[in-house]
């Protein structure tokens, strides 16, 4: 029996880029005689024509199946839910908009059917067509992550890959709340192959991450994956008290030998206003991991599926 690749789409509002895509991946994956398809459409809570699309793709397509969220989960989310709804013995995760390029599944399946890797994934080598603002601080977030994570996060590294399902169960064994799957994908660890691909345009639409969206996004990526800033901040309350106790006994001393002359209160401002900031500083890095930790005990679903369809499954798995 020939294996089964489920290909997971994360859509949001991607009514634009759908016909676009499908056209692609059909074209792919009639060239993969070897092996079965599924593709597995994840709606994020759209609210333009994509669920009505997809709709349209499961009644003209066997292969496709869709589950449509309540609401909008984010890109993490839809990414779990498709794991957890793929039955393929391999998965690949790629976006609608064409910025992963379909054509490179043969490819990975070859390194991973042949050369036995566990999970073949993709990096772009260049930003091209990005606002450079954003390359800048995204740059800046890997090389922070590098020095402050024990866990491999690679620069540019997309969320495209193809995986086994040993990879994939492995994956699913992770059902923490804050999700950063460019982290998740690096601690579980296995074999992967990496590719690099020239960074592609959009083919339609408008991407979804906004600067401000990115940026608490990091902070996900940060607090789930190092403790590194706690570690900094105790530190810093050390190093201020050593420095605190040292300007006690110089003061002490000099007023022993000189007296007490009253001048000096504008600096003595100055620190405690700097000491102040750095206490708060402490106080909201403790509450970054603090609200994560409450988000994790809440234990909420990850996301709530309001539709689903697409053909039941014929195999006997
Ligand atoms: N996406 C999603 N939920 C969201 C945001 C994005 O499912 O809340 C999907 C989106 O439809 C696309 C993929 O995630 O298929 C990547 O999004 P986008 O292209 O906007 O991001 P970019 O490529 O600009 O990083
Ligand atoms: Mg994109």
């Amino acid at each position: 029996m020939k294996k089964l690749i489920s290909v997971i789409v994360p859509c949001f509002n991607e009514e634009e880029a759908l016909p676009h895509f499908y056209r692609e991946i059909c074209r792919v994956s009639g060239e993969m005689e070897q092996v079965d398809f599924e593709f597995l459409f994840i709606d994020d809570g759209s609210s333009d024509g994509t669920l009505a699309a997809l709709r349209k793709l499961a009644e003209g397509d066997r292969r496709v199946r869709y589950v449509s969220f309540s609401r909008n989960f984010g890109k993490e989310a839809a990414m779990y839910a498709g794991f957890q709804n793929c039955r393929g013995d391999y998965a690949a995760v790629m976006d609608a908009d064409l910025q992963d390029p379909p054509a490179l599944l043969p490819e990975m399946l070859r390194w991973i059917e042949e050369e036995g890797y566990d999970s073949v994934a993709t990096r772009r080598v260049t930003r091209k067509g990005e606002p450079p603002i954003r390359s800048f601080f995204a740059r800046r977030f890997y090389g922070l992550m590098r020095h402050i994570s024990r866990t491999e996060i690679v620069d540019g590294a997309r969320d495209y890959r193809l995986m086994t399902r040993q990879f994939l169960n492995a994956l699913l064994r992770l059902c923490e709340v804050n999700r950063f799957s460019k982290g998740l994908y690096g601690w579980v660890g296995f074999r992967t192959k990496w590719l690099e691909f020239e960074n592609q345009e959009r083919v339609a639409g408008t991407t979804k991450w906004s600067f401000w969206k990115l940026l608490l996004y990091s902070f996900d990526g940060i607090v789930a994956f190092s403790v590194t800033p706690l570690a900094i901040s105790s530190l810093t309350g050390i190093f201020f008290c050593l420095v605190s106790f040292l300007a006690i006994c110089f003061i002490v001393i000099r007023t022993l030998l000189y007296g007490d002359p009253v001048a000096g209160w504008p600096s003595l401002a100055c620190i405690v206003t700097f000491i102040g900031g750095i206490q708060l500083l402490c106080i909201g890095i403790l509450g970054q991991y603090l609200s994560k930790t409450y988000l994790e005990v809440k234990n909420r679903p990850i996301y709530l599926v309001k539709e689903s369809g697409g053909e039941e499954d014929d195999r006997d798995r």
